[in-house]
């Protein structure tokens, strides 16, 4: 191999690997997040702006504020 064909090589791992690293912390976020989600119970939540209520501990969008409420109070 020549170095010109090591310097082409490397001149696309240069291109890829930071595309590779930024998708795979992308991917490894929605994960973490997905499994944040899918442990927490949503006990505490706010509402937005959107009349939305949304879980204080992993921000979840639990619907409408009113459905949410109705939901909880019949102990569900
Ligand atoms: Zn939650």
């Amino acid at each position: 191999m020549s170095w010109l064909e090591i310097w082409a090589m490397l001149q696309v791992l240069a291109m890829i690997v930071p595309v590779v690293i930024i998708f795979g912390y992308i991917v490894y976020f929605i994960i973490i997040e997905t499994i944040k989600q899918k442990m927490c119970k949503h006990i505490n939540y706010y509402e937005n702006r959107a009349c939305h209520a949304i879980c204080n501990r992993c921000g979840k969008d639990l619907g409408f504020i009113g459905t949410v409420r109705e939901q909880r109070k019949n102990g569900l």
